[in-house]
């Protein structure tokens, strides 16, 4: 859909996302325990574990790795085994007591190459077309992109709803909203990754949680 409105592509964000499930964790990878009862962030500078409990008994991991695109692209990423093995030589050595990642039955690794969007993307309007979602704002892996997606529906099927019943009005208002409010997440979701991978690791991130940093 997005090129029927605008010209811009999404690019690499610089950081690989490899996403893990364990599955039954609890019961079967002693390490997981690390995890507690909600979710463990554990970051340096260019390279980070992330992982939160889902229902039953999931343990969904990303780990963050900053990479130049050369590396995402030589690291056959899209085989599971070798997934499993590249991540685990980035930790080896780390986390004694943990389970590294290895790859067994109940653990299905994944991953997702990030991309985003130009900051402040926007177009000219274009009759009939309306975008939303990562289609409107793609942008960097930080916990917001679902949630911006959500009043992106909202306010579309609002400002259709509304009098006089105006479609292409109604498409200009919604998107009049929707600018804004891609751009501020946008440059969130960008401080956000320099937060948690960037030279700086895990500084900023604690000091943005202790309500230092806004
Ligand atoms: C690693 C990672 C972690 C994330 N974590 C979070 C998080 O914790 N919280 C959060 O809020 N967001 C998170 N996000 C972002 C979130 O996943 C996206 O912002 C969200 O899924 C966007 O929803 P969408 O409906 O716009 O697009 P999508 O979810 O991409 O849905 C688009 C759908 O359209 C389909 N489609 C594409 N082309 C066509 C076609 N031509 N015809 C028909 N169908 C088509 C696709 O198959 C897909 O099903 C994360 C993203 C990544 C990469």
């Amino acid at each position: 859909m997005r090129p029927l409105a605008s010209a811009a592509t999404p690019r690499y964000v610089g950081v690989v996302f490899v996403e893990t499930w364990l599955f039954d964790g609890d019961a079967r990878h002693p390490g997981a325990k690390v995890v507690g009862g909600g979710s463990m962030t554990a970051l340096v500078p260019g390279r980070g574990i992330v992982a939160h409990r889902e229902p039953g008994g999931v343990l969904h991991t990303y780990v963050q790795l900053a990479r130049g695109r050369a590396w995402a692209d030589a690291a056959d990423l899209a085989d599971p085994s070798a997934v499993v093995r590249c991540v685990a030589e980035e930790f080896e050595g780390v986390g004694a007591g943990a389970d590294r990642p290895r790859h067994r039955r109940g653990h299905r690794p994944g991953r997702t190459p990030p991309a985003r969007l130009p900051a402040g993307h926007r177009w000219a309007r274009v009759p009939g077309v309306a975008l939303l979602g990562d289609a409107a704002h793609l942008v960097p892996p930080s916990g917001e992109g679902a949630n911006l997606a959500l009043p992106d529906g909202a306010g579309l099927g609002e400002a259709l709803a509304a009098p006089p019943g105006d479609v292409e009005a109604a498409l200009a208002a919604y998107e009049a909203a929707l600018f804004p409010r891609g751009a501020r997440t946008a440059a969130d979701a960008e401080k956000v990754l320099t937060l948690c991978v960037g030279g700086r690791a895990p500084c900023g991130l604690i000091e943005m949680f202790a309500g230092a940093d806004g």
